[in-house]
């Protein structure tokens, strides 16, 4: 377990282990921690919390990501 600031707001995330199931436990949980997107089109990595997860369309683009910031 690690802490680091979230791509879209700033806030502290904790990002949980097991990167097999990111999407498994999407909407399971509502403590603040968030998810770490890696999007095949570039290969970037993006640190998001919750709230800003939830702003995104169900199939997220590195352009979505981006207009978070
Ligand atoms: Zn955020």
């Amino acid at each position: 377990m690690s802490t680091d600031p979230c791509d879209g707001c700033d806030t502290p995330v904790k990002i949980r282990g097991g990167i097999g199931d990111f999407w498994s436990f999407f909407g399971g949980s509502d403590d603040a921690e968030g998810m770490l997107l890696t999007f095949d089109s570039d290969g970037s990595e993006h640190l998001l919390c919750y709230d800003c997860i939830e702003k995104l369309p169900d199939e997220p683009t590195a352009a979505d990501v981006s207009a978070l910031e």
